[in-house]
């Protein structure tokens, strides 16, 4: 008979040592774009794993402007990050203790560990990952949240047909730069909307989209000439307000993110054109990736083979560095320094 007593599985605690590990805590709520005061680090005791718990050394934190809401004092889709707490953030790393039957140390696994170096955490939490398919930093991207994103967004909420002109913003980075892509593979015109040159030439010359915008220098109302059967809106605000002119009859747009607007510290700008809808009987849906989570293994099977075959290209810019480096590394986002996933790697 078991002992209630007794965890069913023992942690194998050689690697988890009674040394403190530190983490990064939200100390004040920013106003605007965040600033490194905002921001406070601390070390604490480790904590073994506990019965179905594993112990994971934190390798990878994916950097997700959606983190900008999380610290929010609003209600939102998750509770906010409370002041004092870790920061919350998915990532990636190794276990290095476990007490869940199905996770042995060494494996490498993904999940919502924080802004930290290690995390005990429910075992039930974290998916395991297979570092022959792809790195851990593209199991945060392309095969993570952010394919994932691109996928359900495209297919479930913007319906996407096969001959659709789909126009995509923030179309170099992590999410836009796949939505493209997968439009590109359903033979759909795609036209990105990208802030610089280099930007706009990366998705027309690598990743093959038909055409580029930059909202830098150019209008984006005036430049658009095609009419969007999809629009799959990452920013919002005077973006989103342009697109509307230009909706084809019957279109889809999918509200995605809105990132122009995060660090805004009055009301959001909201969309005056949304008129348009009404004349080209058209529909604006947002979504949240999580809604499809019963979907996740087709979806994320799906995307590793077209990345297998050559047809998706994953690109991610790769922060080395600790978790000091968290708060500059997070501002690269709202500055567009990145193209592609941008990710905090804390160990090779
Ligand atoms: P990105 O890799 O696209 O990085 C953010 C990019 O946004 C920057 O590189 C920059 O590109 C652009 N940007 C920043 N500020 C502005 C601005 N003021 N106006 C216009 N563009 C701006 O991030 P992600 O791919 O991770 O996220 C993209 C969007 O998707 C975000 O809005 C995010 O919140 C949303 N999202 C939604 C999810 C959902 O479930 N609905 C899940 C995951 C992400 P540039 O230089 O081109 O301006």
């Amino acid at each position: 008979m078991r002992d209630e007593h007794r965890p069913a599985h023992r942690p194998t605690l050689g690697t988890v040592m009674p040394s403190p590990t530190r983490v990064l805590r939200l100390a004040r709520r920013p106003r605007g774009l965040p600033t490194a005061s905002d921001w406070s680090l601390d070390a604490i005791d480790r904590v073994p794993p506990q019965d179905g718990q594993v112990t994971v050394e934190v390798t990878h934190v994916s950097l997700d402007p959606a983190m900008r809401g999380w610290i929010e004092d609003r209600p939102s889709y998750l509770p906010p990050v409370k002041l004092g707490a870790v920061m919350r953030a998915n990532g990636a790393g190794r276990v290095v203790a476990s007490c869940h039957p199905d996770l042995a140390e060494g494996d490498l696994v993904t999940g919502r560990f924080g802004v930290r170096e290690e995390a005990t955490v429910d075992g039930r939490s974290v998916q395991r990952i297979d570092p022959d398919l792809a790195p851990p930093e593209t199991w945060l991207g392309l095969l993570g949240g952010t394919g994932l994103t691109a996928y359900f967004g495209l297919f479930e909420v913007g319906d996407l047909r096969a001959g659709d002109t789909v126009v995509v913003s923030a179309a170099a980075g992590a999410v836009g730069s796949v939505a493209g892509q997968i439009a590109k593979l359903h033979d759909c015109e795609v036209i990105g909307i990208a802030g610089g040159q280099e930007k706009c030439a990366y998705v027309v010359d690598e990743l093959g989209f038909d055409a580029a915008i930059d909202y830098r220098s150019e209008d984006v109302a005036t430049a658009l000439t095609d009419e969007a059967n999809v629009y799959f809106d990452n920013v919002g605000g005077e973006i989103l307000d342009a697109v509307l002119l230009h909706l084809a009859y019957g279109a889809r747009v999918v509200l995605c993110g809105a990132i122009s607007q995060y660090n805004s510290e009055s009301a959001w700008a909201g969309p005056a054109n949304y008129w348009q809808l009404l004349l080209k009987r058209a529909r604006m849906q947002g979504f949240l990736v999580f809604d499809y989570v019963d979907q996740y293994p087709e979806a994320r099977a799906r995307l590793a083979g077209w990345l297998a075959e050559g047809k998706l290209r994953a690109r991610e810019e790769v922060v080395d560095g600790t978790i000091e480096d968290f708060p500059g590394a997070f501002l690269r986002l709202f500055r567009g320094d990145n193209i592609g996933k941008v990710v905090l790697r804390l160990k090779p």
